[in-house]
């Protein structure tokens, strides 16, 4: 029987999520990767374990988390059943829709028909009366953006999530979504995207000033770019890598074109003393706006190293202007 660490809290910083009573780890754990099928149950639970031991009481999911879709939640549900039972109210559980679910027109995108039928199915896989977060995965060019929030605001007045949240937005797509969710006094709290030292698309597309602005938290997935910003490709792909077990997302080539650049923010971090995981995660953290950093981790020694990013958060302006000479 699973008994988490007595002294979890005592181990994580928890930041509020904008101008929201919820407060966050300020390090979550996302389980995009390695909770599906092709995944081991026994490691599953061992990060999970780690995690909460370590006060991370924030677990990410979406439907399609897999492969297969939606094996996440049902990999999930399993081990929330059978270790943590006694926690629910010290977890923060999130989901989402917007990518493809399943086949025909009512099984992706932004349509009140989809994502209150795909929070169903979520609850279902996981065993949950509720998610604390429910997220409109992607942004929908073609449905009202009327109908997609209206949603949101059913799922929240049907009791089914406790907070909304918007993810891969952009600044004046969010403004206008927080007008409507307002109006329809919904708890909207958090945006979800993606920014790493590699990827600054929420600088530039306005949704971190925007966010900012309207205080709105921010919680950051990919900041280690899937696994770039670590120590793991210096020397080759290993065999236990994302490249190796699920290529899908992450490729060789990529890694290649900024080998050198990782070499170089390696070396910057060593003269700071972190690793360079700690090292790409203090710098998602270092600006008073971002919430948490969303990692995924393949084993829980991984979960351990990224927590000690909150040791040391701030920067100097040189490490900063060095960061970006390099990264840009
Ligand atoms: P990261 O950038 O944190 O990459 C995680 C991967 O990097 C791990 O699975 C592991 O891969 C490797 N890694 C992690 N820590 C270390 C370490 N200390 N040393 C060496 N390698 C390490 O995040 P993800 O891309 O996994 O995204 C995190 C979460 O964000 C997802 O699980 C999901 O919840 C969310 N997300 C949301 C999206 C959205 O559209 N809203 C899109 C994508 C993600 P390896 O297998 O190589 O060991």
């Amino acid at each position: 029987m699973y008994n988490p660490d007595e002294e979890r809290y005592n181990k994580m910083l928890y930041k509020r999520c904008g101008n929201s009573g919820l407060k966050l780890p300020m390090v979550s754990l996302g389980l995009w990767h390695n909770f599906g099928d092709t995944g081991n149950y026994e490691n599953m639970e061992n990060m999970c374990f780690t995690a909460f031991d370590n006060g991370i009481t924030h677990f990410d999911l979406a439907n399609n988390y897999g492969p297969a879709p939606g094996s996440a939640e049902i990999n999930f549900g399993k081990i929330l059943k059978e270790n943590f039972s006694a926690y629910r109210d010290e977890l923060i559980i999130s989901t989402k829709a917007g990518y493809t679910m399943w086949p025909g027109p009512y099984g992706d995108w932004g349509s009140r028909k989809y994502l209150i039928a795909s929070l169903d199915q979520s609850l279902q896989r996981m065993k949950l009366d509720y998610v604390d977060i429910f997220y409109h995965h992607r942004m929908d060019p073609e449905t009202p953006l009327e109908e997609t929030m209206g949603a949101l605001a059913q799922i929240v007045h049907s009791g089914k999530a406790l907070y909304v949240g918007l993810s891969n937005y952009d600044g004046p797509t969010l403004e206008k979504a927080t007008t409507i969710l307002s109006d329809l006094r919904v708890p909207f709290i958090i945006n979800q995207n993606r920014y790493s030292i590699f990827d600054r698309t929420i600088e530039k597309n306005g949704l971190n000033q925007k966010a900012t602005e309207l205080k709105k938290g921010i919680i950051c997935f990919s900041p280690l770019a899937q696994g770039m910003l670590t120590d793991k490709y210096l020397e080759g792909i290993p065999e236990d890598s994302r490249i190796r077990t699920d290529g899908r997302f992450l490729k060789e080539t990529t890694v290649n074109e900024k080998l050198d650049k990782v070499v170089a923010l390696n070396k910057l971090a060593k003269k700071r003393g972190q690793t360079l995981a700690e090292m790409a995660l203090a710098w998602v953290l270092k600006d008073d706006n971002i919430t948490s950093v969303l990692i995924g981790a393949s084993k829980p020694s991984q979960i351990l190293e990224n927590i000690k990013a909150l040791e040391n958060t701030s920067f100097t302006e040189e490490e900063l202007i060095q960061i970006d000479n390099i990264s840009l």
